[in-house]
């Protein structure tokens, strides 16, 4: 991308900005087809920018039965939950208990990590007095890349988030897991199901919303998973009774998109250089820097209102996603909160342009976002059900959809450039709880597809 640099106001800039970020429903329609081609490769077993890793389970029925453990690792928390399924489509959690990971814990060895959840096991366990000639059925939520090879069995592929754990990446987590419960003489559990964090979301808003029909991540990552027929997973070598699957299609790693200076800017920062490219132009661990890439480019350009550095913006680390929201959220004549914000970060003298343009930068990035995640799933709705005759609830979870304000709104709109009238059909929902409820009934459904 070249432009020229001298000589452009303020808002010629914006206007500039605002044509390098829009994404026309021409564009978005090209998308469609693109993720189409990149999922049936997926699906075929060839290489393809869509992994669609079969989950090795289906939806839940409702007749999931008895009390359930879950584990969620992936996060700042390590949680360890007691689900009781009543066999009539009704979960409910009995226990939680969060453990802080410490950088000991997540930095040693794969040993020390896997003695830190048993360890938290054992507590919960005595804390709520389980039944120990009881035997759990565990489901385990671990949200990193990994290769599953069974309900119950999966390779990491690497690790990310700040884990470093030596001797895990390539090894069977469950595995590992297995033989930490082991040596902390713990009997009474078994890991029922490997879960990833989008199935797990699926699952729990299936258990209340029955048509929900794909489940979506928008946090720190993006990615999605829906119930697809066996016989259009032409890839599947093994034997499976059931006529459907859900597929985890780590959609983060979609990279037929039209990139910008400042994505390719961003890219080069990162540690998975060329890698994850869709979730680094969506995802709330990317949208703050993208931010600070285009205000830096202006102060370069010195078409920037600021009359301090730019440094100041990134004083704690990095323009956080956080504080787009809070930005965009102002919608006082005056802009007075954003003043605020500027104030806390050393600005003065303020002008209302200054504090416009700040805001628009916001709702351009956002809405890019915004536009790419729900022409993904616009995608996955259309390869299912191209006509749009049945209704569709996507049950999403994560901050960046809860908590940016009109990001809802935007993909809304975006899938109405879709799908015209027929977008009463389509239900966004936000999804709670797929790393406890979700990853129970996940162990429930592997367990029953055990017995038989
Ligand atoms: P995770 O995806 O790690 O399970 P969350 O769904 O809570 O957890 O997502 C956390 C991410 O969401 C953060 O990395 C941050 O980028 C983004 N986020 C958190 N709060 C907000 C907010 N108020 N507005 C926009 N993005 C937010
Ligand atoms: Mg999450």
């Amino acid at each position: 991308m070249s432009y020229n640099t001298v000589d452009i106001a303020d808002t010629a800039f914006i206007n500039y900005l605002t044509k390098l970020f829009n994404l026309s429903i021409g564009d978005l329609r090209c998308m469609v087809k693109e993720i189409h081609s990149e999922m049936q490769k997926g699906l075929s077993g060839y290489s393809s920018s869509i992994k669609m890793i079969p989950s090795f389970v289906g939806l839940p029925d409702g007749s999931e039965e008895g009390s359930f453990l879950a584990l969620d690792l992936g996060g700042t928390n390590f949680r360890v939950v007691e689900v009781v399924l009543d066999g009539k489509g009704k979960a409910s959690t009995e226990a939680s208990s969060k453990y802080t990971l410490k950088k000991k814990d997540i930095q040693g060895t794969g040993a020390q990590l896997f003695d830190f959840i048993a360890e938290c096991i054992k507590e919960f366990i005595n804390e709520y007095s389980l039944d120990l000639h009881k035997t759990y059925e565990l489901g385990f939520t671990f949200s990193f890349p990994v290769e599953q090879t069974n309900v119950a069995a999966g390779a990491l592929i690497s690790w990310c988030k700040g884990f470093t754990s030596t001797g895990v990446e390539g090894e069977d987590v469950v595995v590992l897991l297995n033989e930490a419960l082991k040596r902390k003489d713990i009997n009474n559990v078994k890991v029922a199901a490997l879960v990833n964090d989008t199935v797990g979301t699926l699952v729990a808003k299936n258990y209340s919303v029955s048509d929900c029909d794909i489940g979506v991540i928008l946090g720190t990552g993006t990615n999605a998973c829906y119930c697809e027929k066996m016989l259009n997973i032409t890839k599947w070598r093994g034997i499976s009774h059931r006529d459907s699957m859900i597929i985890n299609m780590e959609w983060g790693i979609f990279d037929k998109l039209p990139f910008t200076y400042y994505d390719r800017t961003l890219d080069k920062q990162t540690e998975n250089v060329q890698d994850h490219l869709m979730e680094k132009m969506v995802s709330g661990m990317y949208l703050g820097e993208l931010t600070r890439l285009v205000l830096k480019d202006m102060a370069n350009r010195e078409i920037c209102f600021f009359d301090r550095d730019l440094s100041h913006f990134t004083r704690n680390g990095s323009f956080k996603t956080e504080y787009m929201s809070r930005i965009v959220e102002d919608e006082s004549d005056t802009l007075s909160d954003i003043e605020e914000f500027m104030k806390e970060f050393g600005f003065i003298s303020i002008n209302l342009e200054s504090k416009q343009i700040l805001k628009d930068i916001c709702s351009i990035i956002a809405k890019r976002s915004a536009r790419i995640s729900s022409t993904a799933i616009a995608a996955v709705i259309l390869w299912k059900d191209p006509e749009l005759k049945e209704t569709h609830t996507v049950g999403i979870d994560g901050s960046l959809f809860e908590k940016f304000p009109g990001y809802c709104d935007m993909m809304y709109s975006t899938l109405k450039e879709h799908f015209g009238s027929k977008i009463k059909n389509v239900k966004l929902e936000t999804a709670k709880d797929g790393s406890g409820k979700g990853a129970a009934i996940i162990a429930a459904i592997a367990a029953k597809s055990e017995q038989e």
